[in-house]
């Protein structure tokens, strides 16, 4: 079957030649064992061609397989599904009195997908969304099954690995006891003077929003524990109306704010699962670089804002704390991610994304997998120390290079 296939965005459509939707487990193995190049397209949400097989290739959704959430209450794990999203399984973890530590800016988007690009929230002391994937089951090129725990040789390679191992068919994710967040909005914090470790330190995830129009931020989102102190924050005044990161966006897409304490799923998103997430037109680009550069690199981006500012909805930034994972964008390091929401115009878009990355360079930022980049892939491969490791495993699980594709190849080939 041939079918016109977008990302969420609308800004890519996949150019495979066939879509198979398998509802066993057994048609899964047997379409990956008969077709030469094989990618599978979790929910869409990246904005780049990562996911797509190129035209002699087949894209594979995995929605049609039973939906696995098996939460396990005495070992705090769960079990999930290589199709399942991230506001199935928090409804599911969380009704049995447990949580994940952290969650991305929306609960729309699949577990599997989200752990192969690095996607992260925020937080000093919170790593990736991948930082609690226990084991990770694939369904390799032949078409067998294939588990790879943490203590294997080869975990740091299998979960953040940009779907180039196999498809991933289920993921065990260890889970802590269900806590409560209450997110407390500030408006106007200055970036002259900033003191942006305190800053990002001042709750358990801090995000800061500027449009670039004028030097600093015009909303900062301290998501607090309510099993962990508030410090006061004496730098920016308490928002007095509920905001939406993008402006003129509607406040009712957010999750509860004014400090209402709440369940960790309805409130570690910035947006409600029954709602678009962010604008819903729009691209998205990131950079995750040293958190030691933050402050220089905020205000090269300040440098550079009238370049900026008329091609952006919204700029978020966050920290991530480091993972082991080869080909995590926090890999190794404490780290600050430079979020962009641009105009959905990508012609408009690039010379931007050039200019910013020349502003960043010196900072040694590594691209988020799933988003919009011009950057070299030499640059790209020179800033993951573990790359070559990857590129053995991978050679490993899949000789022929079924899973593949030409957005892979650019980048990790060389
Ligand atoms: C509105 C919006 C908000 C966002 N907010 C954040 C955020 O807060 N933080 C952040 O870090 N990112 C964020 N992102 C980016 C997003 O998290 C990533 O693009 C992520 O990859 C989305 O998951 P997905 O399932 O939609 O991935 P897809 O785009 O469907 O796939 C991504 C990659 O994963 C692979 N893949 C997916 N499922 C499987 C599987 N079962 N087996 C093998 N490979 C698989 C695909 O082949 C592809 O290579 C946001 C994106 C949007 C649109």
């Amino acid at each position: 079957m041939s079918t016109a296939v977008t990302n969420w965005a609308g800004n890519i459509t996949y150019t495979a030649k066939e879509v198979h939707r398998p509802a066993t487990a057994g048609e899964l193995a047997d379409v990956v064992a008969r077709s030469a190049r094989v990618r599978v397209l979790g929910s869409g949400h990246s904005f780049n061609e990562i996911a797509d097989p190129g035209p002699d290739g087949v894209l594979l959704r995995l929605d049609a397989l039973p939906a696995v959430t098996d939460v396990d209450t005495t070992a705090r794990t769960v079990r999930v599904g290589g199709g399942v999203r991230y506001a199935a399984l928090a409804r599911v973890v969380h009704a049995h009195g447990l949580a994940l530590p952290n969650m991305a800016s929306l609960p729309h988007i699949s577990v599997a997908g989200s752990v192969a690009t690095g996607t992260h929230g925020s937080g000093v002391t919170n790593g990736p969304l991948a930082s609690v994937v226990r084991e990770v089951e694939l369904v390799t090129a032949d078409g067998s099954q294939v588990r790879i725990a943490r203590g294997d040789a080869r975990f740091d390679g299998a979960v953040t690995s940009l779907g180039a191992l196999g498809v991933v068919t289920a993921l065990t994710l260890d889970l802590e006891p269900a806590f409560e967040v209450e997110q407390h909005l500030f408006t106007e914090l200055p970036l002259e003077g900033l003191d942006f470790e305190t800053v990002a330190a001042a709750a358990y995830s801090v995000s800061l929003f500027t449009d670039w129009r004028r030097p600093g931020f015009r909303q900062v989102w301290l998501k607090r524990r309510t099993d962990q102190e508030l410090p006061d924050f004496p730098w920016a005044a308490p928002a007095t109306v509920a905001l939406h990161p993008v402006p003129g966006m509607p406040a009712e897409n957010c999750t509860q704010q004014f400090g209402v304490p709440g369940p960790w799923h309805e409130r570690l998103p910035h947006f409600r699962a029954e709602f678009t997430p962010s604008s819903g037109a729009e691209l998205q680009s990131e950079y995750l670089l040293p958190r030691a550069h933050a402050l220089d690199a905020l205000h090269a981006v300040d440098r550079i804002r009238d370049t900026v500012a008329p091609v952006l909805q919204t700029c978020e930034v966050r920290t991530v704390a480091p993972d082991e994972q080869w080909l995590g964008p926090s890999h190794g390091r404490d780290t600050v991610a430079l979020h962009f929401t641009w105009v959905k115009d990508t012609e408009a878009v690039l010379p931007v994304v050039r200019r910013l990355e020349e502003a960043l360079d010196a900072f040694d930022p590594r691209p988020h997998w799933g988003k919009v980049f011009t950057m070299s892939a030499a640059a790209v491969r020179a800033r993951y120390p573990r790359l070559a490791d990857f590129r053995a495993l991978a050679r490993e699980l899949d000789p022929s290079g079924k899973f593949t594709n030409a957005f892979l190849r650019d980048l990790l080939d060389g």
